[in-house]
């Protein structure tokens, strides 16, 4: 844009504030966070079990062990399994940073497979050509809430005898033929980091639907000790059978989840209906492509709306980025690189740039619009038209 044009848009005022994502905390919640502070009970009370057992039936099944975040989750899992130097694990390079740290802090080597265009999610034709006699384990990524299609990953994993772990994080509510995410393979993980579709500041669950799991990795969150302080007949006296961490949530984060649970299905119905009127204000906008959402079996969370730039656009992002902060609308990218493009694992693993082209477009090209619930259908119809005039101004 040149530079009389930028200056005469920065004095106009943005008629409405719409920020990407934002937490919805209400009476509820601080009233829940208030009572914990008044007790005694900080930790180790009985709001994280509450709200574990609260989270397993909102998903319809399984066992959830609450934790510090969705990373300590992750990493639970893949400790889980045994993997260590000389195993490798599939893992899509499309996705947070924190899915491959997972694998990498255990010692085994993340196997980066490309995306898919249409969904952005892993490209599973690619995923044999990955496996090796060392490959223990397919880590998935529901890419924006998008369930992966998980027969065709649990089929190949059946066949080299695979574990499968669901980074499950954008995925609270999203369901494939019925079942929710987290449930389709050996566990999944969920993030309720604070702009994500409920939140307990941070924390996070793992959830399975095999009871010695839970068990192990409810041991292995609390320094590896043999049993809890509820379990205790004699105050300070356990024993330490495996190495563990403290990766435990506490009782101020349940509270806030226990609360917000209860809020889930409302918030979900909102990104849903948000999600549809911006999907159909930017159908006619030609220089845009939707990912493929919510269809047959797969059910999305909806954690966003991610268009991809095309034609003389594909290299405005910026642009189109700054006009839409200019009127307000807030907007975000998934994720900044292809995981093995960022330096760390670039240089670990002589990576080339050219690798992981699919990933790497969505990366440079795709902008993610917001339809949490703290947005509406007005809101949906303002950022509709401040793409039209993003997309008009970036010619
Ligand atoms: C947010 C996110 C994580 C990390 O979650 P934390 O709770 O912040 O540790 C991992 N994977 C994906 C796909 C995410 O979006």
């Amino acid at each position: 844009m040149t530079a009389v044009a930028s200056r005469s848009r920065a004095v106009e005022t943005p008629t409405r504030s719409i920020p990407f994502g934002r937490p919805i905390i209400g009476d509820a919640e601080k009233a829940a966070v208030a009572e914990v502070l008044d007790g005694t009970m900080l930790v180790h009370g009985p709001r994280v079990e509450r709200f574990e057992s609260d989270f397993a039936e909102f998903t319809g099944g399984g066992r959830a062990v609450a934790v510090a975040n969705c990373t300590a989750a992750l990493h639970l899992a893949n400790l889980h399994f045994g993997f260590g130097p000389g195993d490798e694990v599939i893992v899509p390079a499309q996705t947070h940073t924190a899915t491959a740290h997972a694998v990498e802090f255990t010692g085994a080597r993340p196997v980066f497979v490309d995306a898919e265009a249409e969904t952005g999610n892993i490209d599973i034709a690619q995923i044999e050509a990955a496996v090796t006699e060392r490959t223990r384990a397919i880590s998935v990524v529901h890419y924006l809430g998008l369930p992966v299609d998980m027969d065709r990953i649990n089929a190949i994993a059946r066949v080299h005898e695979l574990h499968v772990i669901e980074d499950a994080a954008l995925a609270v509510g999203a369901t494939y033929k019925g079942r929710h995410a987290g449930l389709l393979g050996d566990c999944g993980c969920f993030s309720f980091y604070p702009v994500k579709h409920m939140t307990t500041a941070e924390g996070g669950i793992l959830l399975t639907r095999h009871d010695h799991i839970a068990a192990r990795v409810g041991r292995q969150r609390a320094f590896g000790l043999d049993r809890t302080v509820a379990e205790r007949t004699m105050p300070g006296i356990y024993d330490v059978t495996m190495l563990g961490f403290n990766y435990r949530m506490n009782e101020l984060q349940a509270a806030l989840g226990i609360e917000q649970l209860k809020r889930l299905p409302g918030f979900l119905a909102r990104r849903k209906a948000n999600y549809a009127a911006l999907a159909a204000g930017l159908a006619e906008i030609n220089e845009l492509k939707l990912f493929r959402s919510s269809q047959g079996v797969f059910e999305s969370s909806y954690y966003c709306l991610a268009v991809m730039l095309e034609g003389r656009l594909a290299t405005r992002r910026a642009e189109v980025v700054s006009s839409l902060e200019l009127h307000g609308v807030g907007s975000s990218v998934y994720y900044p690189g292809p995981v093995p493009h960022l330096t760390y694992y670039r240089l670990k693993y002589g990576i080339d740039d050219g690798d992981f082209p699919v990933a790497k477009s969505i990366s440079d090209r795709s902008i993610a619009l917001p339809v949490g619930p703290h947005l509406d259908a007005e809101d949906m119809a303002y950022i509709v038209d401040a793409i039209k005039r993003a997309v008009r101004d970036a010619r």
